[in-house]
């Protein structure tokens, strides 16, 4: 099979339920994410969790499409997302810091509330992200209080 699955992916309509840029933003980010990890897992779970999570459709429906029983499906779906946060996880413990996990922490990492590692991967993020630079740069190394 070609892998050319991955367009058909991204022409899929949003499932998202408004319309606020920022949600639309945050969740477009969730699934390019989900995406590049799904990309590591075998055809066939990506196949049924395509099929499950972003198409929607019922046990029953994947079982017809994919031409097996409903509890192989079941079976199946288990295994892919075990498979599936397997995979994440080990994605998120490899790389740096990506810039959207990053922004959340910069806050607490100037008011000095995070813990070591974390510091450490938010400071390695920061020296390799200007956009993230910027933003500390902007707020200044200014106290943001001690709550
Ligand atoms: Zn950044």
């Amino acid at each position: 099979m070609e892998e050319d699955d991955g367009e058909q992916m991204a022409q899929l309509p949003s499932t998202a339920k408004g319309f606020d840029p920022v949600l639309v933003q945050e969740s477009n980010e969730m699934r390019r994410q989900a995406w590049a990890v799904a990309q590591r897992l075998p055809e066939k779970y990506r196949l049924v969790l395509t099929l499950r999570e972003l198409q929607d459709m019922s046990y029953r429906q994947i079982a017809k499409t994919l031409k097996m029983s409903e509890s192989a499906v079941e079976t199946l779906l288990y295994r892919a997302r075990l498979r599936f946060k397997e995979e994440y996880l080990a994605s998120q413990r490899e790389g740096e810091l990506s810039h959207e996990e990053a922004v959340p922490l910069l806050a607490p990492y100037l008011a000095g509330k995070l813990r070591r590692p974390q510091a450490e991967a938010v400071r390695d993020h920061i020296a390799s992200c200007s956009k993230c630079a910027r933003r500390i740069g902007r707020r200044g190394v200014r106290r943001t209080g001690v709550k």
